[in-house]
C-alpha cells in the first residue's frame, strides 16, 4: 500500500441496468478542469499526491470497487469534487466508504458542494469540510493546518468542528495570477491517464469502443473563469459564480500559458483542444492576442470552440487560420427558435437574422457548426417549440451544420431559475442537496427516478419537455434523411 497526503477521487455516475443481461451505465465521466491544477499545486509544495477516476477504474476492471482503493492507496487527506450535481450521490457513496474504512480527512469541493455545503455537512457525517468556491490555496492551507487543526485559518472552508459546523472568516478568490500558477497539464498524477484521454466520448460518456473506432483524442483547456451574464438555466453564469465562490467578474488566464498547455496536449497527442469560455464577446481581443500565439509557436491542434454568442467574420476567419482543421468546429446553442423565449433566457441575444449570417460567414471560411438547442425554457410553450423545430430543419439543410442536438433543459443548483423559480415561471420538484442526493441513489439502484427534470414550467408538464425534445431530434433525423436523398437521388 502506498501512502500519500492527498488522494483526490473523480467520482462518475451509476445507472443501473434493470435488464441484469447488460451491464450498467457508468456517465458523466469528465473530471473538473482544475482537478489535475490542485493536485499539481500540491505536488510541488511537496505533498505526495494521487489523482484517481473511479469510472476508468470500473472501465478497466469490472469488477472494481471502492475498497480496492483502500488496499491500495492510505491518504491523510481524500479531496472528492462534487462539481455536477449527477455526481450528487457518488460523491457521498465514496465519502462513506472512505470515513467508514480510513482515518482520511474528507473534503468536497466543486459547484454543487459549495453551493449544499452546510446541507452536506448537516446530513453527512461522512464529510469532514467542504470548500466553497476556488480550491487551490485552500486545500494546499488545509493539508499544512492538518495538525494544528486551526481551520479557521483556511480560506473558504465549512467544517465540522464537533458537533457544530463552522465557517473560515478567510476568502480566496482566484485572480489571473493564481491561474498562471497552475500547471493544468500533469497527466501523469492521474491514474491511467491514458485509458482516459483514450476512452472519453464526446458526450461525456466512457466509450467501450475507444480503441476500435476512435481517433480523435480530445483535452479540455482552461482558458479563465466566471461569466459575465446569467442566463436563466445556467449555474455558472455571473451571480452564481457571485454565490458560490465570491467572483464578481471573469478572469482570463494568461495566453502564453495557454499555449503552455496546449503544447503538452500536442506532446501528449492529444488531438482536439476543447475551449469553452468566452464571457466578453463585445470584446474578444484575448481570443485574437491568443490564436496569434498559437500559430506563432507554430502549435498544431484541433479546436471546438464553444462561443456563448455570435462572433464577427474575423474571429471565424482567425479561427480557421490558426486550428487544424480535422477535428475543429465551432459550437454555438440558440436554444430556441423563438427570438422571444431566446430573449427571455440567455443573456447574450441575437435574432434570427444574425445567426442566419453568421451561418453565412462560417460556410465561407468551411468551418463545421454543432448547434443545440433545448425544451423546457421559461415562458416556452409548445407553440413556442414549433418555431425551434422550424428553425432546426432550415440550418441543416441551409448551412454547414455537423450536428445538431436537442435536449431538455436540466435544472442546475444555483441557477436563476432554480434561485427564483417563481420569477422563471417554473415549479420546482427538487430544492434541496438530500433531493439531488434521492433521485440518483435510485438511478443507481436501478429503481425509476420520481421525477426526470426536477421542474415543470408555467407552460408545459416534465412529459411535455422530454416529449418536444424527442420529436425536434426525430423531425431533423428526418430532413437529414430528405437532404441526403436528394442529394443521391436528385428527388
Ligand atoms: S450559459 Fe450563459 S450564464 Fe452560463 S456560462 Fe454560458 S453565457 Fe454565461
Amino acid at each position: 500500500m502506498k501512502t500519500y497526503d492527498c488522494v483526490f477521487i473523480h467520482p462518475t455516475t451509476h445507472i443501473k441496468n434493470t435488464d441484469s443481461t447488460k451491464s450498467d451505465s457508468i456517465t458523466y465521466v469528465i473530471m473538473p478542469l482544475g482537478t489535475l491544477a490542485i493536485a499539481n499545486l500540491l505536488e510541488r509544495e511537496g505533498y505526495k499526491v494521487k489523482v484517481v477516476h473511479t469510472g476508468i477504474e470500473e472501465m478497466l476492471d469490472r469488477d472494481f470497487s471502492i475498497k480496492d482503493l483502500l488496499k491500495k492507496y492510505e491518504a491523510s487527506v481524500v479531496g472528492i469534487d462534487l462539481h455536477w450535481y449527477v455526481h450528487s450521490y457518488d460523491a457521498i457513496r465514496l465519502a462513506e466508504t472512505f470515513k467508514r474504512n480510513s482515518n482520511a480527512f474528507v473534503v468536497l469541493g466543486g459547484f454543487t458542494a459549495s453551493y449544499f455545503a452546510e446541507e452536506i455537512l448537516q446530513r453527512f457525517e461522512s464529510v469532514d469540510a467542504v470548500i466553497q468556491g476556488d480550491a487551490e490555496i485552500p486545500l494546499l492551507e488545509l493539508l499544512q493546518r492538518r495538525s494544528d487543526g486551526e481551520f479557521d485559518e483556511v480560506p473558504n472552508l465549512v467544517y465540522r468542528d464537533g458537533n457544530s459546523l463552522k465557517k473560515s472568516r478567510k476568502r480566496f478568490i482566484a485572480e489571473t495570477p493564481d491561474l498562471d500558477r497552475l500547471n493544468f497539464s500533469n497527466f501523469t498524477l492521474l491514474s491511467n491517464f491514458d485509458e482516459y484521454r483514450r476512452c472519453i466520448s464526446q458526450f461525456g460518456d466512457l466509450d467501450p469502443y475507444a480503441a476500435k473506432s476512435k481517433l480523435k483524442t480530445q483535452g479540455w483547456i482552461c482558458l479563465g473563469r466566471g461569466c459575465s451574464v446569467n442566463c436563466s438555466y445556467c449555474g455558472g453564469g455571473r451571480k452564481a459564480f457571485e454565490i458560490l465562490s465570491g467572483r464578481r467578474y471573469p478572469i482570463f488566464r494568461s495566453k502564453e500559458k495557454v499555449v503552455e498547455t496546449l503544447a503538452k496536449f500536442e506532446e501528449m497527442k492529444i488531438s482536439c483542444a476543447y475551449m469553452d469560455f468566452d464571457p466578453l464577446p463585445q470584446k474578444r481581443d484575448y481570443q485574437h492576442d491568443l490564436f496569434e500565439l498559437i500559430r506563432r509557436e507554430k502549435i498544431d491542434i484541433s479546436a471546438q470552440f464553444l462561443l456563448w454568442s455570435l462572433s464577427d467574420k474575423r474571429f471565424l476567419r482567425d479561427f480557421r487560420r490558426t486550428f487544424n482543421p480535422l477535428y475543429s468546429t465551432i459550437t454555438i446553442s440558440p436554444e430556441s427558435g423563438s427570438e422571444h423565449i431566446r430573449k427571455l433566457n440567455k443573456g447574450f441575444y441575437y435574432s434570427n437574422g444574425e445567426l442566419f449570417r453568421w451561418l453565412d460567414d462560417a460556410r465561407k471560411e468551411i468551418i463545421p457548426v454543432q448547434l443545440y438547442f433545448t425544451s423546457g425554457l421559461s415562458g416556452e410553450t409548445e407553440r413556442h417549440f414549433e418555431k425551434t423545430i422550424k428553425l432546426g430543419k432550415k440550418l441543416v439543410v441551409e448551412y454547414p451544420v455537423v450536428s445538431i442536438s436537442c435536449n431538455p433543459i436540466e435544472l442546475e443548483p444555483a441557477s436563476p431559475r432554480f434561485l427564483h423559480p417563481k420569477r422563471y415561471g417554473i415549479s420546482l420538484k427538487v430544492r434541496s442537496f438530500i433531493d439531488f442526493y434521492n433521485i440518483f441513489k435510485r438511478l443507481a439502484s436501478g429503481l425509476p427516478a420520481t421525477t426526470q427534470l426536477g421542474y415543470r414550467t408555467d407552460f408545459l408538464s416534465e412529459p411535455q419537455i422530454v416529449e418536444l425534445s424527442r420529436r425536434f431530434r426525430e423531425a431533423i433525423s428526418l430532413k437529414h434523411y430528405e437532404k441526403w436523398q436528394k442529394f443521391y437521388f436528385g428527388s
